[in-house]
């Protein structure tokens, strides 16, 4: 089959890997892609978001499968355009994308659905919020809703910290929550409308410094499986969580097909739902595609349409990814910074170098983003993927980057 992924970061270089290995697919369509990506895809520099763009490569390439990377071109509607047209897509429609764009929307059908998760109210108003806040004990979570994204979740660990988050935030939709006490976890699951299946756990690292420091970013490293993630919790996960999510959305008319992303926090009353995302995370896709083994093509084609499928088998090893970002992230990037010794870090057994931003110029790889690198290693133990994974962070000149060294701390020390 000929497969268009869309994207053009770390997750989609490691999709692309993946796809491009899997018996099922006979060509491969990246758009817009990257230096990396265009190992595997023929790259095309069209706008992801753009419906009708899509659906006219589409055309051209005669594409019987769309894999949607990022949430951009899900909120954006892509998914739903390329179904109505006829294409079997992996993704969620921009309905069933709510789950990830607005937290008001998922907490109320946590509620409704019976779903673990923290207690919560939704409010509009600076002084409503303000009022509300007297029904929680503190710590508190004060998160704006809808466009705020990413950027807008204050975890106050005092009242006058909760109050200045509430002021900044001002008038607008809001979620005021319980503080949850427990260990991160990020489950990935493959949902076809009605089913789904737990694909892989992993752990990944929000914080820019080590020992969890600094501002938060969009990940500087995650290793999968997460082993606080037994098999026991992961099952609970999937039964009171994951499915029941599932179904509702079906009820609700708005099935969603694609990757669902439980982000959970283990706590001691078992594991509860943070947030959901409608796409793979980054870098815990780098870290899960190296563990998948059969025909992935074939599985996500299934998934998008809803065809029996079987649960995918994952490889015994664990794998570790380091990101590599650029001097400055998650502020001033320092730009253009040239990357050598990637053939280096792949000679290494068990190492791939995933690419996310980075560009082509003068026959050089530079850096051209954030985040540069994603060092991906496996190894039969989490410690031989560190150090495998490590020994290709440190194959690689690029006086530019820098990267956290501490990677899977938590596991390592659990472990020892
Ligand atoms: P992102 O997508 O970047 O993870 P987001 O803006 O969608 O962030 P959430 O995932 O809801 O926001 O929250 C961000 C982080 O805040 C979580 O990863 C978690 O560490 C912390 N957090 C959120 N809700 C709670 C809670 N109820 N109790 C404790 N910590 C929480």
């Amino acid at each position: 089959m000929n497969i268009l992924l869309l994207g053009s970061g770390g997750r989609e270089d490691a999709l692309a890997w993946r796809l491009r290995q899997s018996p099922s697919c006979d060509a491969l369509v990246a758009a817009p892609g990257n230096p990396g990506i265009a190992r595997w895809a023929d790259c095309v520099a069209i706008d992801p978001c753009d419906p009708e763009a899509v659906l006219a490569l589409a055309a051209e390439r005669a594409i019987d499968l769309i894999v949607v990377g990022p949430e951009a071109p899900l909120v954006a509607g892509v998914a739903d355009v390329a179904r109505q047209a006829g294409i079997a897509t992996f993704g969620p429609s921009a309905a069933a994308a709510q789950l990830e764009g607005s937290k008001g929307f998922t907490k109320d059908l946590c509620a409704r659905a019976g779903i673990p998760t923290a207690a919560y109210v939704r409010v509009d108003k600076e002084v409503e919020a303000k009022a509300a806040l007297d029904r929680f004990s503190i710590p508190v979570v004060i998160k704006a809703d809808g466009l705020a994204a990413g950027k807008g979740v204050t975890v106050a660990m005092t009242r006058g910290e909760a109050e200045d988050a509430i002021r900044a935030a001002g008038d607008g939709p809001m979620v005021i929550e319980e503080y949850l006490e427990g260990e991160e976890a990020s489950l990935f699951a493959l949902v076809d409308g009605r089913r789904a299946i737990s694909l892989a756990s992993a752990q990944d690292h929000k914080r820019v410094g080590e020992g969890d420091t600094g501002p938060n970013t969009g990940g500087m490293g995650a290793y999968s499986p997460a082993q606080v993630l037994s098999a026991d919790l992961e099952a609970r996960a999937m039964r009171e969580i994951v499915e029941p999510t599932a179904r509702a959305m079906a009820e609700a008319g708005s099935p969603f097909r694609g990757v669902l992303f439980a982000g959970l926090m283990l706590t001691d009353e078992g594991p509860k739902l943070i947030e959901y995302n409608v796409r793979f995370g980054d870098p815990e896709c780098e870290a899960i595609m190296p563990r998948i083994e059969g025909d992935f093509a074939a599985l996500l084609y299934s998934v998008a349409t809803g065809a029996e499928f079987e649960a995918p088998r994952l490889s015994n090893e664990t794998t570790m990814t380091v990101i590599v970002a650029a001097k400055g992230y998650p502020g001033t990037l320092a730009k253009g910074g040239v990357i050598r010794g990637l053939d280096a870090a792949e000679s290494i057994s068990g190492v791939t170098v995933f690419q996310a931003g980075t560009a082509k110029m003068d026959g050089e790889l530079v850096a051209n983003g954030g985040r540069v690198l994603a060092v991906t290693a496996r190894g039969s133990s989490l410690g031989e993927a560190r150090e495998r994974a490590y020994e290709g962070v440190d194959a690689i000149d690029f006086a530019d980057g820098f990267h956290r060294r501490d990677i899977g701390w938590r596991e390592l020390e659990r472990a020892s």
